[in-house]
C-alpha cells in the first residue's frame, strides 16, 4: 500500500502517496460545466479518475471522491438565452445527459457531487474571509482577488506575475488594480440569474466554487486534486491562491493532471467538424472498446482518437475475451489419474502466478495502464498456449491454475472497466455485428464449413479449397486445428 507513486504537477516529480489521514485518500476533481453534451475529452477525465479511485480502493485505501458540477457560468447563461430556457433548466438538463453517458460508459458515481448553485453561501463566506484579510476588494459591482497579496501565485503553473502581466489583457469594463487580479464575485447584468451578497446582487466566479466546495467536503487541506492539463492555469492556480490565502495552510498535497485528446492529430473543435461526443462514439463502438482505447495510453500523455486506433482497441479487447472464453470452456479432465500431473513449463507457471504482482508494479508507478494492458497481453499469450497444451495433455492441476488466472485477469481488468461482460456472449455478439455488414449469415457460413469438412474427409481438395476461397472473398477466414474449424471476420 505504501508503494504507490504519483506524478505531482506541483513538485514536477513522482512522489509516494501519503494520505494525511493514514489509509484514507481525499480526492477532488473539477467536473463539467453543464451546457452541452459531453465529448471524448470529458470521457477521458471521468475514466482516468474512475480508474484511479478503483485502483486505490483495490489497494486497500478508503477513498472519498468529490466531483462538482458547474451549473452557473457565462456559457450556460448564453446557451440558455439561445434556447429560450432558464440557466438552471439548461444546466439540469445536461447534468441528466451527463449521467446517461457516464452510465453507458460504466463509470461509478463519485461519493459527493456538489453543484455550484447549492453552495453560494459557502462561496460568499470564503470571499468575505479574503476581503477581511485584504486579499480581495470590491470594484464596482464585482469583487476581485489581489494576486499580489499571495507571493506564491504561479507556483503550480511555474509562471511569475511579471511574465503573466506582459501577456495579460484587460477588458474595458473591468476595474482591476492588477491585470492578473481575477474575479471572485460578478455583479449581475439585467436578466441574469442572481443571488444576494454583501456586494450587491450577483453570481460567483468560476474558481471560487471549487475552493469553497472542496473545503466543505474534504477540509482545508486534502490529498489529491485532479483535472485536465488545461485547468492548471488559471483555474487551479487561482484555487490555490484563494484557498491558501483564506486558510493559511497548504491546499492540496498532490495535483494530478491528465493529457488532452486530439482527433486524427487535430485539436477537437466544432468548426473543424471533428467534434466527437461520447454518444457519437458509443453508436459505433462497445463502451469497453472506448475504455480500452483510453487506457492504452498513460493518462498524462496526449491521446489521439482515430478509426485505426479504435480498430486496434477492438482487436486487443477481443483477444483478451477469446483467451478468457477458451479457459472458461476448458473442461476438467475428470480423470483421477491426471490429478497430480502438471504439464506447463515452470517458466510459464511462474508468469501466470505473478500476474497480479506484475500488474500492481505497473499501476503503482503512476497508474501506468498502458503497461498493465501490455502485461495482460503477455499473460494471455502464455494462457493461450497453455490451453492448447492442456487440451493435448490433460492436467487437473494446471486446468485449475488457468481458471484461477482467468478470474484474476478479469478482476484486474475490471479496475479499468474492462472484461466485465460474459466472454462467450461478448464474442458471439461481436461476430453477429461483424457478419451484419457482410452479404451472408452465420447459418450459411456454418453450412459451407460443414460441406468443406465433408469434402476434406472425402479428399475432394479442389472443392474444399474452392469453399475456403469463396468465404475468403467475403472476408471470412477459416482456421483448422485439433479442435476443428473456426472462422473469423478478416
Ligand atoms: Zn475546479
Amino acid at each position: 500500500m505504501e508503494n504507490i507513486r504519483i506524478y505531482n504537477t506541483l513538485s514536477g516529480k513522482k512522489e509516494i502517496l501519503t494520505p494525511l489521514e493514514p489509509g484514507h485518500v481525499k480526492l477532488y476533481v473539477c467536473g463539467i460545466t453543464s451546457y452541452d453534451y459531453c465529448h471524448i475529452g470529458h470521457a477521458r477525465s471521468a475514466l482516468a479518475f474512475d480508474m484511479i479511485v478503483n485502483y486505490l480502493r483495490y489497494r486497500g485505501y478508503k477513498v472519498t471522491y468529490v466531483r462538482n458540477f458547474t451549473d452557473i457560468d457565462d456559457k450556460i447563461i448564453t446557451r440558455a438565452a439561445e434556447q429560450n430556457c432558464s440557466a438552471s433548466e439548461l444546466a439540469n438538463r445536461f447534468i441528466i445527459e451527463f449521467y446517461r453517458d457516464m452510465d453507458a460508459l460504466g463509470i461509478d458515481r463519485p461519493d459527493v457531487e456538489p453543484k455550484a448553485t447549492d453552495h453560494i453561501e459557502e462561496m460568499i463566506e470564503l470571499i468575505e474571509e479574503l476581503v477581511d484579510k485584504n486579499m480581495a476588494y470590491q470594484s464596482g459591482n464585482d469583487v476581485y482577488y489581489v494576486v499580489e497579496s499571495f507571493p506564491e501565485y504561479g507556483k503550480l503553473s511555474r509562471r511569475n506575475l511579471d511574465d503573466m502581466q506582459a501577456g495579460a489583457r484587460i477588458n474595458v469594463n473591468e476595474q482591476k488594480r492588477h491585470p492578473m487580479d481575477f474575479v471572485l464575485w460578478k455583479g449581475s447584468k439585467p436578466g441574469e440569474p442572481t443571488w444576494d451578497s454583501p456586494w450587491g446582487p450577483g453570481r460567483p466566479g468560476w474558481h471560487i466554487e471549487c475552493s469553497a466546495m472542496s473545503r466543505k467536503y474534504l477540509g482545508a487541506t486534502f490529498d489529491i486534486h485532479g483535472g485536465g492539463k488545461d485547468l492548471i492555469f488559471p483555474h487551479h492556480e487561482n484555487e490555490i491562491a484563494q484557498s491558501e490565502g483564506a486558510n493559511d495552510q497548504p491546499f492540496v498535497t498532490t495535483w494530478i493532471h491528465h493529457g488532452f485528446v486530439t482527433i486524427r492529430d487535430e485539436k477537437m473543435s466544432k468548426s473543424l467538424g471533428n467534434f466527437l461526443t461520447i454518444r457519437d462514439i458509443l453508436d459505433n463502438y462497445h463502451p469497453e472498446v472506448l475504455r480500452f482505447f483510453i487506457f492504452s495510453t498513460h493518462y498524462r500523455n496526449p491521446l489521439d482518437f482515430s478509426e485505426t486506433a479504435m480498430r486496434d482497441a477492438t482487436g486487443g479487447l477481443e483477444r483478451l475475451y477469446k483467451c478468457i472464453a477458451a479457459i472458461e470452456n476448458l473442461k476438467p479432465t475428470g480423470d483421477d489419474k491426471q490429478q497430480d500431473r502438471m504439464v506447463l513449463p515452470e517458466k510459464d507457471r511462474e508468469k501466470i502466478l505473478s500476474l497480479e504482482k506484475r500488474f500492481q508494479e505497473s499501476m503503482d508507478n503512476d497508474f501506468n495502464t498502458a503497461r498493465a494492458q501490455g502485461i495482460f497481453f503477455e499473460t494471455a499469450k502464455i494462457l493461450n498456449r497453455s490451453v492448447k497444451l492442456i487440451a493435448e495433455n490433460p492436467s487437473t492441476k494446471d486446468t485449475i491454475l488457468l481458471k484461477d488466472c482467468a478470474v484474476t485477469l478479469k478482476k484486474l481488468a475490471n479496475i479499468m472497466g474492462l472484461l466485465r461482460e460474459n466472454a462467450t456472449e461478448y464474442l458471439s455478439a461481436r461476430k453477429a455485428m461483424q457478419i451484419a455488414g457482410l452479404d451472408l449469415d452465420e447459418e450459411e457460413i456454418n453450412r459451407l464449413i460443414e460441406e468443406r469438412n465433408k469434402c476434406r474427409a472425402e479428399k475432394n481438395w479442389a472443392r474444399s479449397d474452392e469453399i475456403r476461397d469463396e468465404l475468403l472473398s467475403k472476408n471470412i477466414v477459416l482456421k483448422d486445428d485439433a479442435a476443428g474449424t473456426t472462422w473469423s471476420v478478416k
